[in-house]
């Protein structure tokens, strides 16, 4: 039997993060995967082969050039399946490759296999013949993410009605599309197909949805996907889903009423990957949807030598977070310092139009009675915007009355996800709105309108200094027009 010093169960981003850090400390580590390929759900099925999807369809549909050249036109006139599928093989090809080298580098072992727990020591791991082999350890991570869930009541036949896993297996283009459930994926994809004309309605059970994004954020973007011919229905819950004769999805709501679509995508919810892994033999307890409780500093399970990050400890399940989860469990299984977890993380939904968040929305900083002050900027009136012919887009920044510390950024629109870093910069920094109105933005670009959203902040707070001493004269007026009207400066 082969010792180590720890076991990672999992090779998305929450286990492969945990190895190298762990590596690079030093310790044996083996990396247990149950596919064939290394990368998890990131790299198969999830993040990436979603991202690649969505680049793919706003180049060969010409999204991004549609302010300019009106709704009709299209840089590929006929779009089909295999489009969609032939930069999603490169790309994740890439990604393994590189990863596999990472491992390879730092001397992290990796077994193709099935792991599941003899006891809080030893993993068993069955391999693609059925032998199984015994491994020994010191510490453990659980990486094993997510599967998509499955009701009973959807006959998922992952050509016609597909789970995000399939959809992207073998990507098509349908002539109608329903998406139940309007968490993070299903809104992704219903504006990805959307944006390629395909007729999308989105069915959720709640009044609302993305709930943790600022209301004015998804007012905004909520009006672009209606303006755009997407039907939201919310509050509609799905009976059942069935199939009629000529092959549609039919799906039939509570209050008896039907949708026919030519795919569908159920995309509500996702289930802890840990049903097989034997966890009552080691003493870690899963919850009713497969997830475990960890500390949220240390990411240790009840079981002090088994730690779990990732997707399989809930929220906020991003690619993202998952790393840092598994560098900080390795750090702390060895002893090692470290380093204070930032209080606000950039939350990516890459939908079309994209939505980047950090730090407390207005709502939030409403709840805790915080004095503070918004300030809008719209994409249009950034030069940058009116050159890329931008249409929508609008940046919300919130900052304290009291400090005039930011409190938190909410951006709608083209390169959301990107600009986000400058806000979570500056927030993480404990830094003040006058940060962007002192400081020199390139021009033109979208991240003016950082400037002219703090500007409009500014505008309505209590003057602690005239503007003329903040601002370069010629600045001052390029700001100052755009930002007039709105806020009247
Ligand atoms: C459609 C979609 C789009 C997404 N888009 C984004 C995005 O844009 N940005 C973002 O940050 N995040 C995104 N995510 C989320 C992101 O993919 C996950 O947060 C991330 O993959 C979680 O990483 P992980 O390490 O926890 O597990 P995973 O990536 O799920 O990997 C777990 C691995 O464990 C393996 N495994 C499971 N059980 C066993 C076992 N018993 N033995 C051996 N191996 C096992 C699995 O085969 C899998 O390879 C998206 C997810 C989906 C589904």
């Amino acid at each position: 039997m082969e010792h180590f010093d720890l076991i990672v169960i999992g090779s998305g981003p929450a286990g492969r993060r945990a190895a190298i850090q762990a590596a690079k400390l030093g310790k044996s580590v083996l990396v247990v995967e149950r596919r064939t390929r290394l990368g998890g759900v990131s790299v198969h099925t999830g993040t990436i082969p979603s991202k690649t999807l969505r680049e793919t369809v706003l180049n060969l549909s010409g999204w991004r050039e549609r302010g300019f050249y009106g709704l009709s036109y299209r840089v590929k006139k006929e779009i089909e399946g295999k489009d969609l599928g032939a930069r999603l093989q490169k790309t994740l090809d890439y990604e393994i490759e590189v990863l596999e080298h990472q491992f390879a580098r730092n001397g992290v072992r990796t077994f193709a296999g099935e792991a599941r727990f003899k006891d809080d020591h030893h993993l068993v791991v069955a391999d693609q013949n059925g032998d199984e082999h015994l491994f020994g350890f010191d510490f453990a991570v659980i990486a094993v993410g997510t599967s998509p869930f499955r009701p009973s009541n959807i006959p998922f036949d992952d050509h016609t009605i597909l789970d995000s896993d399939s959809l992207v297996a073998e990507p098509r283009v349908p002539r109608s599309l329903t998406v139940i459930g309007a968490g993070v994926i299903g809104i992704e994809y219903a504006t990805i197909f959307s944006a390629l004309d395909v007729p999308v309605t989105l069915i959720e059970p709640r009044e609302s949805y993305l709930d943790f994004i600022d209301r004015e954020i998804i007012e905004e973007f909520s009006h672009d996907l209606r303006k755009r011919g997407m039907t939201i229905r919310l509050g509609a819950k799905v009976d059942r889903v069935e199939k009629d004769a000529q092959g549609w999805a039919i799906t039939i709501l509570t209050d008896g009423r039907q949708i026919r679509s030519d795919m569908l995508l159920y995309a509500a919810g996702r289930m802890g990957a840990t049903s097989d892994l034997g966890l009552e033999t080691c003493g870690v307890v899963p919850d009713e949807r497969g997830r475990l409780k960890v500390d949220p500093a240390t990411f240790q399970t009840d079981v002090r030598n088994i730690y779990a990050a990732g997707d399989v400890i809930g929220f906020p399940s991003l690619a993202s977070t998952s790393m840092e989860q598994g560098r900080i469990a390795a750090l702390h299984a060895f002893g090692a310092s470290m380093p204070p977890a930032p209080e606000f993380f950039p939350y990516g939904i890459y939908a079309v139009p994209e939505i980047s968040t950090v730090g407390l929305t207005e709502q939030q900083v409403r709840a805790q009675n915080i004095p503070y002050e918004c300030g809008v900027a719209r994409f249009r009136e950034t030069s940058r915007g009116h050159i890329m012919g931008l249409q929508s887009g609008m940046m919300k920044m919130i900052v304290s009355l009291e400090t005039r510390k930011l409190l938190g950024v909410h951006i709608v629109g083209e390169g959301a996800t990107e600009l986000i870093h400058i806000g979570q910069a500056v927030l993480n920094l404990g830094a003040t709105l006058d940060y962007f109105v002192e400081n020199t933005f390139n021009y033109p670009t979208l991240a003016e309108a950082y400037k002219i959203a703090a500007l409009d902040a500014w505008n309505r707070m209590p003057r602690t200094k005239p503007i003329a001493e903040v601002m370069d004269e010629p600045e001052i007026e390029l700001t100052r027009r755009k930002v007039a009207g709105k806020a009247g400066a």
